[in-house]
């Protein structure tokens, strides 16, 4: 674990943003963007479109390879954590950056920090890092099969993460304050504690105990259940207060395996207090205590954000919480070959680069629904 080398940033200019935001587009449909493509899309007033790849090619932003069908350009983890940086650095959220202090299952965690030098908490979700190859595919709208990518899927992780802290947040759960995200980027506060798993001693087990029984019936109350309540997401205060962490996993209680879900939560926390601190006890919240008052779910679903239940059913399958159905007419075997785009996409293609270069620079607290709903549907290929 080390720094995030972001020395690059510096030296992006805006052409260098625009071609490698072009690069973002293209992939969308195209496991490689053909040079041509890539030139269509950023569609620079001067030119220079190769030189510019050749650039970011060194600085490993980028990588050029060789495909069955055609050559093209790919973007690389690193090129796509400079796009989601830059933004975060252009509108003032991010001003410097620090060190790694986790690496979750499907996340790296480092501590930078704001304008004010305040240090907060950066988390960068890594989803379907399997690229385009294993993943399976599906239809678009045009019925044409395409794959979910790990662009797509990091991206829609960190939103839906972003959505659940800020429904959590206002309400007063215990979660960190949400600060603003972008692609696949989460800044949220920095908690002050140790996650669980480094706990070994409690001043009151008892207590403890109550207060984590009384969040997951309080979150499911609200109509949400955690999903992955484990002693790696459940961080203790110094004053022995526990904070939630971890919610791009969430689902509501009237999700088909709510139970289940629910089920396992509690059972998790009954496992940790017997195993570490040998305490066990009769009181537990079962599935059919709940008493709905909230609509938590429906609010992360509702307002804005414009997750649609594909989207959703996406992630929860990445992140093992359904059954990948099988696929009626499998293509497993087949190439991962994608079709060059027709011309007719250049227009939207030139559509969603510009609203993303504009995204780059307001935050979504300064914006309305609205343009976070856009937002969330240019995560989608067309
Ligand atoms: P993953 O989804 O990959 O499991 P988590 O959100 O659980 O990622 O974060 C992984 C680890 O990083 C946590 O177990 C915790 O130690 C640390 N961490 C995450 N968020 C914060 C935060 N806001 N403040 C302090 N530490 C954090
Ligand atoms: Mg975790």
């Amino acid at each position: 674990m080390g720094k995030l080398n972001v020395t690059v940033l510096r030296y992006l200019t805006k052409d260098d943003f625009r071609v490698l935001t072009a690069i973002e587009m293209g992939m969308k449909n195209h496991e490689l963007v053909p040079g041509p493509l890539a030139a269509a899309i950023a569609n620079l007033k001067t030119g220079g479109v190769h030189k510019l790849l050749k650039e970011l090619c060194k600085h490993k932003l980028v990588t050029y390879e060789r495909g069955k069908k055609y050559d093209g350009y790919r973007l690389t983890n690193t090129g796509y954590d400079y796009l989601a940086l830059k933004s975060l650095t252009l509108r003032g959220s991010v001003s410097s950056f620090g060190n790694q202090i986790g690496i979750g299952k499907e996340s790296n965690i480092y501590v930078v920090a704001d304008e004010e030098g305040t240090p907060i908490c950066l988390k960068l979700h890594r989803l379907g890092r399997t690229c385009f190859r294993n993943v399976k595919s599906k239809r678009d709208y045009h019925g044409r099969r395409h794959k979910a990518s790990w662009l797509y899927l990091s991206r829609i992780s960190a939103t839906r993460e972003f959505a659940y802290m800020t429904a959590l947040h206002d309400r007063g759960f215990p979660v960190p304050r949400p600060i603003d995200f972008n692609r696949h980027c989460v800044l949220m506060e920095l908690v002050n504690g140790w996650p669980m798993t480094q706990v070994h001693e409690l001043l009151d087990i008892p207590q403890v105990y109550d207060d984590l029984m009384n969040l997951i019936v309080r979150l499911g109350n609200s109509g949400v259940i955690h999903g992955d309540f484990n002693e790696f997401n459940i961080m203790l205060t110094d004053a022995g207060k526990p904070i939630l962490i971890d919610f791009p996993q969430m689902m509501s209680t009237s999700h088909e395996n709510a139970q289940f879900f629910f089920d396992r939560d509690v059972t998790c926390v009954r496992e940790m207090f017997r195993r570490k601190f040998a305490y066990e006890s009769e009181d537990f919240p079962k599935f059919s205590d709940l008493e709905r008052d909230d609509d938590l779910d429906a609010e992360v679903h509702c307002t804005g954000y414009g997750f649609t239940k594909e989207m959703e059913q996406d992630l929860l399958k990445e992140y093992g919480m359904i059954e990948e159905e099988e696929d009626e007419d499998d293509e497993a075997n087949e190439p991962p070959v994608l079709v060059p785009a027709e011309t007719n996409d250049i227009d939207e293609y030139r559509k969603q680069l510009e609203h993303e270069v504009s995204y780059s620079e307001t935050k979504p607290s300064e914006k309305s629904n609205d343009a976070i709903k856009r937002y969330i549907e240019s995560c989608t290929q067309f």
